[in-house]
């Protein structure tokens, strides 16, 4: 790892504005992390991932064989805001709102957690498909690890319970991920932990390994009974939401309660409840999905009572 030669301030030693950070319990010592990095830096995260292929959870699309640039969503509107400024000071004003990804002032950067367990104690992991991540360029610490300005995967995780019954239609689905040319890995437990058994199901420069494929055709058969894959909403699953305020997300099902299920989807501590009946299975995106959020209620921290 080299500090950029331009690189004077660095954030590894610059004070934090929100409180204690987890770095150091996941083994990282942030006075060794410069600011800016030339050499790639491992880090973990999550990715949706739907027909269309892998998004960040926040919905931007990654591109395979590319490196993944984070961009300010506030870019463009400063940008025209600049462009329509009367006179040089307003001009200015916006001049100086302009900068690179990612600021510590603002919220953008591609977000990653510290390494794997990292992630499942802040609740990530369980929504989607995970696994190692490069990072470089501009780095940023924060309460969730890290905000970086470029991103490439290293390889992907993804449970057995993701990937399409039909082998035919699991190979389909799995191309999007094969395009990154990263191995990939199945997770054959539902609940991910580290050091769980991973199988291998496709290593770059070699294809498709005969014990991944074996695994979806053969071993996965014996978890389902009869011919027809029913498909039950449990605890753990994944639910894709659409609309709300910030246009939906990744939910993770906490508790299902007679014909009332509970999901988690923005903090761990705000749980939304919706009808079993409305969260559907999707075939094509092999997911559950459901439209709109549904009633929330707040947890006290530290505590599982409600509290309205
Ligand atoms: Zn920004």
């Amino acid at each position: 790892m080299r500090l950029s030669p331009s690189s004077s301030a660095n954030l590894a030693r610059r004070s934090s504005h929100g409180g204690a950070l987890p770095h150091a319990k996941y083994g990282v010592d942030l006075a060794k992390v410069p600011d800016t990095y030339i050499e790639p830096f491992t880090a973990y995260r999550a990715w949706n991932w739907s027909a269309e292929g892998i998004t960040s959870l926040n919905g931007v699309l990654w591109t395979p064989r590319q490196a993944f640039e984070a961009n300010c969503h506030y870019a463009a509107d400063l940008c025209s805001m600049r462009a329509a400024a009367i006179g040089s000071v307003a001009a200015e004003f916006w001049e100086s709102k302009s900068h690179q990804v990612p600021e510590p002032g603002c919220t953008c950067g591609m977000y990653a957690g510290i390494n794997m367990q990292h992630m499942i104690d802040i609740g990530y992991i369980q929504r989607g498909i995970h696994g190692e991540v490069s990072i470089w360029g501009r780095l940023y610490r924060h309460a969730l690890g890290w905000r970086a300005q470029y991103a490439y995967p290293k390889f992907f995780v993804v449970p057995a319970n993701m990937v399409p019954f039909r082998f035919d239609e699991a190979q389909e689905r799995l191309k999007a991920l094969v395009e990154f040319d990263v191995d990939i890995y199945l997770q054959p437990e539902r609940e991910v932990r580290v050091g769980q058994e991973k199988i291998p199901l496709w290593i770059k420069d070699y294809g498709y390994s005969q014990q991944g494929i074996s695994f979806l055709i053969e071993k996965r058969q014996k978890w389902y009974s009869g011919e027809k894959v029913v498909h039950t909403l449990a605890v753990g699953d994944r639910v894709a939401v659409f609309g709300g305020a910030n246009g939906g997300g990744i939910g993770v099902v906490r508790e299902i309660n007679g014909d009332e299920m509970y999901y988690t989807m923005f903090s761990l501590n705000v749980v939304f409840r919706k009808k079993v009946k409305d969260v559907e299975w999707n075939e094509r995106n092999w997911r559950w999905e459901t439209t709109g959020l549904g009633m929330m209620r707040k947890l006290a921290l530290g505590g599982d009572r409600c509290r309205s």
